[in-house]
């Protein structure tokens, strides 16, 4: 008997081969020694920071490489509870539950809330993790116009009324580096009976009084019931947390799969994120200089005619449109000894392609001169 199926070499030959004809072939990277990073999320400079590595080693030392468990068995330490009372103040919310990777805590919040029968409602630029997770639910998600209130409210409208709506959105979006329209989201979710999830990856410790995120202290929980921070950007370590009210979080405990079914973090990675959260309490000029630092690229860059988009966030996207030429400037730019991010579809929009330059507090102004430099030498280059 002789089967019809295609061989599994095939299946991957031709996957590769639709990839590569289409120019979107991905390599991972590790940048040459000495190389200036203007790719990473490391926004306050804190991974690097040896304090951190101090705390992760005597976290180590204190409770073990690995938590040996997930939290239900017995790998729930104190330095991971008292993580989660930490972060919980941070953002102004009664809890906050820890998880492995910010791409688990959408999964398992979106799985835990979420089942065929609910209504979700994303923003059409949310991050991969978000429709994963309703995916993961099997739940159907609706995508409103990148920011567009009245697009929402439309959709939000015509939706049938007798099952739970979700709406969900990134606070700063990752790839644009904008900021959604919180208060707005809110009031119109609350209008419609509709909870409101967001993920505030890039936010987190950047944005706010306190570093607090671009919903933290000043959305409430009872206008934002759902908020994601992740640790692995602008605190520097790794992991991620949802934070909400007493039943939020229990039901997270009881019914999330990618919380339930997983080893807990390693302890390390948590003293070190306590580490950071000390840091940015007792060094908001971290988040001065960033500021600094954002303004004065946006102005050069300006100045040299560079297309940025709008963005005051360390997130500078330059929307060059065609992946080819996204991917010659990002090789010149490794050639100087600059790194950015070369993002093209399907991450963003087809003819969206991008450099995501990101900004960090500990950048200096020459390293800021040589990135302005080399950027206007290619766009005099390209004769535009
Ligand atoms: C990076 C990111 C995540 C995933 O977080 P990890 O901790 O890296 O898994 C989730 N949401 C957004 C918006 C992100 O940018």
């Amino acid at each position: 008997m002789s089967s019809t199926a295609p061989a599994w070499s095939e299946r991957l030959n031709e996957a590769a081969a639709w990839r590569r004809a289409q120019g979107l072939w991905r390599e991972r990277c590790t940048p040459p020694a000495g190389t200036i990073d203007f790719a990473g999320n490391d926004y306050l400079g804190l991974a690097g920071d040896p304090r951190l590595a101090e705390a992760q080693a005597a976290g180590a030392r204190d409770y073990g490489a690995g938590a040996g468990a997930s939290h239900l068995v017995s790998g729930h330490l104190e330095v991971h509870e008292a993580l989660e009372r930490r972060l919980a103040e941070l953002v102004g919310r009664p809890r906050a539950l820890l998880f492995s990777t910010g791409y688990m805590a959408n999964l398992g919040t979106l799985q835990a809330l979420c089942d065929s029968a609910t209504q979700v409602f994303q923003d059409r630029l949310n991050h991969a993790s978000l429709l994963d997770g309703a995916g993961l639910a099997g739940a159907r998600s609706r995508r409103f116009h990148h920011r567009d209130l009245d697009d929402l409210d439309r959709l939000l409208a015509r939706a049938a009324s007798d099952s739970a709506r979700l709406v969900v959105s990134d606070g700063v979006f990752s790839m644009d580096g904008d900021v959604a329209n919180v208060a707005g989201l809110a009031e119109i979710s609350a209008r419609h009976g509709a909870w409101l999830m967001i993920d505030d990856a890039h936010g987190l410790g950047v944005l706010g009084a306190h570093g607090d995120g671009c919903v933290g202290r000043g959305h409430g929980v009872d206008r934002v019931p759902v908020l994601v921070g992740t640790l692995g950007k602008a605190l520097g370590t790794a992991g991620a947390f949802v934070a909400g009210s007493e039943a939020l979080i229990e039901h997270l405990i009881q019914f999330a799969r990618p919380y339930v079914y997983t080893t807990a973090q390693p302890p390390g990675v948590a003293a070190a994120t306590l580490a950071a959260l000390d840091i940015l309490a007792i060094e908001p000029e971290r988040r001065e200089r960033l500021r600094v630092s954002i303004a004065y690229f946006r102005h050069e860059a300006a100045r040299l005619g560079l297309p940025l988009a709008d963005s005051f966030t360390p997130i500078q996207p330059l929307v060059l449109g065609d992946a080819g030429r996204v991917m010659r400037w990002a090789a010149r730019l490794g050639e100087a000894g600059l790194r950015v991010g070369a993002i093209r579809p399907p991450t963003v929009p087809r003819g969206e392609a991008r450099l995501r330059i990101t900004l960090r507090a500990t950048h200096d102004r020459d390293s800021l001169d040589r990135l302005l430099e080399t950027l206007a030498r290619l766009h005099g280059e390209d004769g535009r």
